[in-house]
């Protein structure tokens, strides 16, 4: 495995008392020790009572959570860190002045069974859990986050499995969340097993941000286990160059040595990526790993992600930038989501307009 120019970074440990660093290397111990509760970001951060205070209204509506890991790569000095943005509950998402809708996406609609969004005829998308283990500020199911899905999980998940099979139309089942790798593994193997066992089902694809938040997570077991179920096409979320570690790229090379390619879906997100070097530094660190830049998603209207958002005609200019200066497979496509069936809208630059130097 090559890995270059990768950040080398120099953990704490001392921040999470008597650990080793295999404790530190192990996924279990990762999510065991996530941060979840307002004593303890307080502890981690250090923070005062009056700061702490009005966390407690936004906790009340959207919970939090962070890996020791993910909280490892913010800067503590910094409250603009765009790795503390993604994962910090911030006031704004209760105080606003324009909020958006839970569920812009009108998915709820879409659900000929429970958890089961069907918006395009031949692929479909499984919310296979509520789960995360870093809980995304600017999540777009952040109104799924709260909700008890049904207790019996293989119960939930082969109704799933049944309407895919009663479907022919349908021939790529994406299984996403929440984060499916949250999912106990053997539950996860049974999952997949079935809906790739159905005739008319040709590609699986996981959605899933462990590789960002919790790369221990990828481990030889689990790349074992997804690699019988192939063909099969992992997509993740790196959002910033700084989420680019060692420790995600080794997660990446192993699911890619597994037989499984690797695309990103970054969100444009304000004061995390919303510059031309910040997404350059990243489509380039990714075509480094082999990870193909898939999507930038604009930030949908969802309810509690208002203070992320940012204006299309600035994410035009950034991927019209891109698009003339960078290689052309690390160029993302650049989409904002319509409700229902209106589906995933290619947003184009400007360049082919042959009177844009005469439009101002
Ligand atoms: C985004 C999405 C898909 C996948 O769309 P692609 O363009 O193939 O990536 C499938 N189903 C739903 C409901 C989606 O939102
Ligand atoms: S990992 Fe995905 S589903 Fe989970 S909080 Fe982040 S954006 Fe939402």
């Amino acid at each position: 495995m090559r890995i270059m120019n990768f950040n080398k970074r120099k953990v704490d440990l001392k921040n999470w008392g008597a650990i080793s660093a295999a404790d530190w290397k192990n996924w279990e111990w990762q999510a065991k020790n996530r941060i979840r509760t307002l004593p303890k970001l307080a502890g981690y951060f250090g923070l005062s009572s009056e700061t702490v205070q009005p966390l407690k209204t936004v906790a009340g509506v959207y919970h939090f959570s962070m890996t020791p890991y993910y909280l490892s790569l913010i800067n503590k000095e910094d409250e603009s860190d765009p790795i503390r943005r993604q994962c910090f509950p911030d006031i704004k998402e209760v105080q606003f002045t324009i909020d958006g809708v839970p569920d812009p996406l009108e998915e709820e609609a879409c659900m000929p069974v429970p958890g089961l969004v069907h918006r395009y005829a031949d692929r479909c998308l499984a919310i296979a859990t509520n789960r995360c283990v870093t809980y995304c500020r600017h999540c777009n199911r952040k109104r799924m986050w709260g909700k008890n899905l049904p207790t019996r999980q293989k119960d939930y998940l082969k109704r799933m499995v049944d309407y895919v099979a009663s479907s022919p139309v349908i021939r790529e089942v994406i299984v996403s969340g929440g984060d499916p790798l949250t999912l106990n593994e053997s539950l996860l193997d049974w999952f997949l097993g079935s809906l790739r066992s159905i005739r008319h089902v040709d590609v699986l694809r996981i959605g899933s941000r462990m590789p960002v938040v919790m790369p221990m997570r990828i481990t030889h077991d689990l790349c074992r286990m997804l690699r019988s179920n192939r063909p099969l096409w992992f997509n993740t979320q790196f959002n910033h160059p700084r989420e680019l570690t060692m420790e995600s790229a080794r997660a990446c090379d192993m699911l890619l040595e597994a037989g499984i390619p690797v695309s990103n879906q970054s969100v444009l997100l304000k004061g995390v990526n919303d510059d031309y070097e910040v997404m350059r530094d990243l489509v380039y660190g990714l075509q480094r790993l082999s990870v193909r830049p898939y999507y930038l998603f604009q930030c949908d209207p969802v309810a509690g992600t208002d203070h992320f958002r940012c204006d299309i005609l600035k994410g035009m200019a950034i991927i019209e930038k891109l698009w003339l200066n960078v290689s052309g497979l690390c160029l993302p496509r650049y989409v904002i989501d319509s409700p229902g069936r209106g589906g995933k809208i290619p947003i184009q630059p400007f360049s082919l307009l042959a009177d844009r130097s005469q439009a101002h």
